[in-house]
This record gives structure tokens, C-alpha cells and sequence, in this order.
């Protein structure tokens, strides 16, 4: 089995769009792949990478993490796995280079063959089927395209899929199901999927990208669609004004509480 913690060592870097790159790493031994695979990158200060070992317990890994001398602790952020391709042993995670620049985007835009992140995951534990449903809606924005992409090529030719993608760069995103999807440079999400006619049945949502609008859209969904909660698997991925080392809003607790809720099949 893989172990949860390890290095990553950079093999290939593209760019995609002029805001997106794709940094290819080589693959952890054993590495299984799944849609919507995340996984927690670990940015060294310096050069030297401090990672405590794995300790099969998120909560107790978290805690030595957190105990590692400020100066040396790497700065540790959300982020999807792409692509696996067992031939070249490599995985592949894509980068928004967001015009905000903490430390993820800094590292991604020199980043280079050789150089050394760390790793936490992926975990089996935030592996989430697609909710079951007639149809699939998948919402998101420029970060979520890596799961999101990952998701369509992971529908079965029978499925049915409409997407929408707040990203001013469009990437193909190839699916065997029947697929719309709408790229919006410009209107916002929560716009374009209000204004959305939905095809008849019942959904299965997906929704990921900054905070405030997946949980606009997720309200949307329940208060305005009707859509029940247990239908709809969502992830703010970032917060406006907030990096992702900042303090929990009571909005984001209450967030990980419906998301937990529903993980025990609660909702
Ligand atoms: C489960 C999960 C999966 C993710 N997958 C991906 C992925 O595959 N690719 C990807 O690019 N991102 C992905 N993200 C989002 C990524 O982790 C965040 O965008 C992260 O904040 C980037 O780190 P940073 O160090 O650049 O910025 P931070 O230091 O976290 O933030 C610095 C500033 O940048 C702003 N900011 C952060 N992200 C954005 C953004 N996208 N657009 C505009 N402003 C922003 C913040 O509001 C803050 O003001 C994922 C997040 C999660 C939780």
C-alpha cells in the first residue's frame, strides 16, 4: 500500500493556458488512481523538506506537523490529481497561476525538473463517489477543472453531464458520456446556473472552487431547485482575501459540519 506521506520530485513541466501549468511528478510507489483525487502538497521554505512520518491518523499526522519549528514547517495547500499515466510512472497536477500569488502560485511559476515537494495523501478518506442521480451537474472554477476533468473521464458512455466553469482559458476536457459544458470567461457561476434550464430527473451535483460561491450555489440548489442535500457534493477550495493557513470562518465550520454530516449518510 502506498504510504500517505512521501516526496515528490518534479519530471516535466507545461504550460497549458497562459494561466494554468501542469507540473508532472513522478509517480509514489503503488500509487492508485481515482476521480476527484486530492491530495495536500507540502512547499519546503528552503531547501530542506521536514515532514513527519505517516501515523495512519490525519488528526495525530496534523499535530507533529503542526510541531515542526515555524522556519522549517513547508507551507501545505489543496490540490488534484489530474492525471496518472503508469507507462511514464508520472502523476500529473495542474496549476491555476492565480493573480493573488501565495505560495503554491509562486512555486508553480519557476518551478522545475528535479525540485522536491512534499506530500500528504491522496487518502482514501476523502474519496467521494459522484451522489447518485439521472444527470450530472459538475460546477466549478479555473481550479477545479483538474477534478472536474478527472470526473467526466470517469463517466460511463451513458451518463449524461452539463458543466459549467468560471475560467478565462478553456482546456478540452474529453468525457465518454454526453457532455455540455459552458465556459464562462466572464458570467458568474451562480448566474449562469440559476439561468440554466436543468434536463428532467434527478441531479447529482458536484461543486468546487472559491468558498462563498459553491456555498451560493449549494443554497441555490436546496432553497431554489429543491435539490436534497445528500445530492450534492460540494468543496470550497479557497477563500477570498483568506490563504488557506488563516483561521476557519463560522461559515466554513458550518460548511465541515454538513459535509460531515453527510459523509455519515445523515443528510
Ligand atoms: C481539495 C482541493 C483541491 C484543489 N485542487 C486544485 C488544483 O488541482 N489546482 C489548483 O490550481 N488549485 C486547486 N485547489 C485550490 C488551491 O489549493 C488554492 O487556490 C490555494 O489557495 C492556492 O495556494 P496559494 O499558496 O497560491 O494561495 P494562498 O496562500 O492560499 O492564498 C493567497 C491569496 O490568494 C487568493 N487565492 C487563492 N486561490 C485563488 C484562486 N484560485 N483565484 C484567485 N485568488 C486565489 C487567496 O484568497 C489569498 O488572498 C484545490 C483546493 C482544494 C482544497
Amino acid at each position: 500500500m502506498m504510504d500517505l506521506v512521501g516526496e515528490l520530485t518534479v519530471t516535466r513541466v507545461r504550460r497549458l493556458t497562459p494561466r494554468m501549468v501542469r507540473v508532472s511528478f513522478a509517480a509514489p510507489a503503488d500509487f492508485q488512481p481515482w476521480p476527484d483525487q486530492q491530495l495536500k502538497l507540502c512547499f519546503p521554505p528552503g531547501d530542506e523538506l521536514v515532514l513527519p512520518p505517516s501515523e495512519g491518523d490525519d488528526m495525530r499526522w496534523y499535530q507533529a506537523f503542526l510541531a515542526i519549528p515555524e522556519e522549517k514547517r513547508p507551507v501545505m495547500r489543496g490540490f488534484t490529481v489530474r492525471r496518472h499515466d503508469p507507462a511514464r510512472g508520472e502523476i500529473d497536477i495542474d496549476f491555476v497561476l492565480h493573480g493573488a500569488a501565495g505560495p503554491a502560485v509562486r512555486w508553480a511559476r519557476t518551478a522545475a525538473p528535479g525540485q522536491v515537494l512534499g506530500r500528504y495523501g491522496p487518502s482514501e478518506y476523502y474519496r467521494r463517489p459522484l451522489p447518485p442521480g439521472d444527470w450530472h451537474l459538475l460546477a466549478g472554477d479555473a481550479t477545479a477543472i483538474p477534478a472536474i476533468g478527472s470526473l467526466l473521464e470517469s463517466l460511463p458512455g451513458s451518463a449524461r453531464a452539463l458543466v459549467f466553469i468560471s475560467a478565462a482559458d478553456e482546456l478540452p476536457l474529453p468525457s465518454p458520456a454526453t457532455v455540455d459544458i459552458r465556459w464562462l470567461p466572464g458570467t458568474p457561476l451562480l448566474d449562469a446556473v440559476r439561468a440554466a434550464s436543468f434536463p428532467a430527473g434527478a441531479v447529482s451535483a458536484w461543486l468546487a472552487g472559491e468558498a462563498g460561491v459553491v456555498r451560493s450555489l449549494r443554497c441555490h440548489l436546496v432553497g431554489e431547485r429543491s435539490v436534497p442535500k445528500g445530492a450534492i457534493e460540494f468543496t470550497g477550495y479557497w477563500r477570498r482575501r483568506l490563504t488557506q493557513d488563516d483561521a476557519p470562518t463560522a461559515e466554513d465550520m458550518a460548511d465541515a459540519q454538513e459535509k460531515l454530516a453527510q459523509a455519515r449518510g445523515e443528510v
